[in-house]
């Protein structure tokens, strides 16, 4: 077994905060251990619960939109969340919420090993609770994305999370474009090719 799979069992079984008692599945995370780019979001929603696998319902279906436009595959990537189970406003699960600062520290060991064993050459963090957490910041992820930060020297680009573009016009949305633009400093980075315009 790897690292990796020993740090996810490991998620699997926490019980570190309330969140475990109400999860289906928690969700360590998936992607290749090697992989240059490390995608991290909120936390888990319904379908991620249902599953135990990261960004498969909607906000998924849109990075996965998102990454197909610029050549890249879900599995080209590693993609995590800074909470592993789902926040819900209530017992019965019927609606999602942001996690709570306390939530998000008694996660937070997991994530800093799977970066530590990941060992990304970029972050790329998709919102405001894994942008404030990865960059010990309270500045909001308006004020900050699109430009380069540092967790413990490896580059970190913020950016938009999917489901606030899905809320504010989707596809259509001109945040999308800033996300690419977002995404194209990362490329020119990685010195990995931006494939043609914006569609
Ligand atoms: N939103 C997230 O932040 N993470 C998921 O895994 C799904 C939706």
């Amino acid at each position: 077994m790897s690292v990796l799979t020993d740090i996810n069992s490991e998620i699997e079984i926490c019980q570190n905060c309330e969140l475990a008692k109400r999860r289906t599945r928690a969700v360590p995370g998936e992607g290749p251990e090697n992989a240059k780019i490390m995608f991290i979001g909120e936390a888990p929603g319904w379908h991620e619960d249902q599953q135990g696998r990261p960004f498969v319902g909607p906000a998924g279906q849109f990075l996965e939109q998102l990454l197909a436009s610029i050549g890249l595959k879900r599995q080209d990537v590693y993609i995590a969340n800074v909470v592993k189970c789902r926040p819900t406003v209530n017992q019965e699960g019927t609606r999602d919420r942001p996690p709570e600062k306390d939530e998000v520290a008694a996660c937070g060991w997991m994530l800093h090993r799977q970066i530590e064993i990941i060992s990304p050459k970029v972050i790329i963090t998709l919102g405001n609770p894994s942008t404030k957490y990865i960059l010990n910041t309270e500045l909001g992820i308006t004020k900050i994305r699109g430009n380069f930060s540092e967790y413990k020297g490896i580059k970190v680009m913020p950016t938009y999370h999917p489901s606030y573009i899905l809320r504010n016009g989707g596809d259509s949305s001109p945040l999308k474009r800033d996300v690419w633009s977002d995404i194209k400093k990362v490329l020119k980075y990685l010195d990995m090719p931006f494939p043609g315009r914006m569609r």
